[in-house]
């Protein structure tokens, strides 16, 4: 453990071992946590910690990001873009609902990502480093004071911003503890969405890890082995057998439907034998299929779908009797869609 940790980032036995070190107790690491998550108040304004609490501050870290910046975009949703202390930037998106006061944060998880997935921009990066578990949990303090006062509240998580969650996985994993913890102000079972391209050991911790409490995303994007390897590096090793058989094995919140991303990429991943794969492979899953029109950025090498072309999709599925969705791109203005978040300052 580090000595001087962004209290933000540990889970509640953490904390309470972490106050233990320093001489405090480990009995007042509920209250810390309340205070902390609950209330989102600074150390020293938390009731009944009395003189500990200037122990406390003078061994944690400080905050572990800002907001640098925030981009609205015509459609509702916002990206925010945060500085973390190394001077490194991440990206999280707002996504109001519509018709309701409820709002879904687009977290990220790692500074760039190594999966360099052929189609997403954050993969050109390269990877610089995981988040803190710190860094993450921080999205969400920071999303949820972006709200404060404006009638809406965060109710979804989705593990979907810059970076592979799983290749994360002990920061994502302490993260996710914290936020799900109710001596905090946890999230609801099911709202948060872990959204992964398959990495098949790292899904099994996460179903020992957490049972049935976390919705899962994986990221598909093929029907046969051929192009999701083409697509997809972080592929290479696994076929999709394999990845479908790692997802049946895991424990899932039983009354709501894994989603299947699948990037329409015109030319691509859009003929029969994709279809065809797709179908088979959602099959007995109780899955959604998410279809994504490809959101371009400068340097990408396709292009987006035209309307024709997703409505193709859209029927492909349908008539396969596979159960799907489309989703419009959202953000795309503010280059906070899926796959457009690099940090760039603008
Ligand atoms: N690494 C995780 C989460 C981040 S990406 C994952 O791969 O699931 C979130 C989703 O956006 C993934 O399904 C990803 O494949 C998709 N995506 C990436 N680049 C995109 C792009 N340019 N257009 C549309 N969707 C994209």
């Amino acid at each position: 453990m580090p000595d001087a940790p962004d209290l933000l980032g540990l889970p509640l036995p953490a904390l309470g071992e972490w106050l233990e070190g320093i001489g405090v107790g480990r009995k007042h690491a509920p209250r810390l946590f309340r205070g902390l998550h609950r209330d989102r108040l600074a150390v020293h304004e938390i009731p009944d910690l009395g003189r500990h609490a200037a122990t406390i501050t003078a061994h944690m870290g400080s905050e572990p990001l800002t907001v640098a910046s925030r981009h609205p975009s015509p459609d509702g949703s916002t990206r925010l873009l945060f500085a973390l202390r190394d001077g490194a930037r991440v990206e999280g998106v707002l996504l109001p609902n519509k018709g309701n006061d409820r709002v879904t944060l687009c977290v990220s998880t790692q500074v760039g990502c190594a999966m360099a997935c052929a189609f997403c921009a954050t993969g050109t990066l390269g990877l610089a480093r995981d988040l803190s578990s710190a860094e993450i949990v921080g999205q969400v303090h920071a999303a949820r004071a972006e709200l404060q006062g404006t009638g809406r509240r965060l109710t979804r998580l989705v593990f979907m911003g810059m970076g592979e969650p799983l290749h994360a996985y002990v920061p994502v994993r302490d993260a996710l503890k914290v936020l799900l913890d109710g001596h905090g102000e946890p999230f609801a079972a099911r709202s948060v969405t872990v959204s992964t391209v398959g990495l098949v050991d790292r899904l099994r911790r996460l179903g020992e890890d957490f049972g049935g409490r976390i919705q899962l995303a994986i990221s598909l994007h093929a029907g046969t082995d051929e192009t999701r390897r083409r697509l997809l590096p972080a592929a290479r090793h696994t076929s999709l057998e394999q990845l479908r058989d790692a997802i049946l094995a895991m424990p899932r919140p039983g009354d709501r439907a894994l989603m299947l991303e699948v990037v329409l990429l015109p030319g691509v991943n859009d003929g029969d034998a994709e279809w065809d794969g797709i179908a088979r492979f959602a099959d007995g899953m109780n899955a959604v299929v998410n279809v994504i029109p490809f959101n371009p950025f400068p340097g990408s090498s396709f292009r987006p779908p035209t309307d024709d072309e997703i409505e193709r999709a859209w029927r492909a599925l349908r008539e396969r009797g596979v159960a799907n969705k489309v989703r419009w791109p959202r953000g795309r203005a503010v280059d906070g869609a899926c796959g457009q978040l690099v940090a760039g300052s603008v």
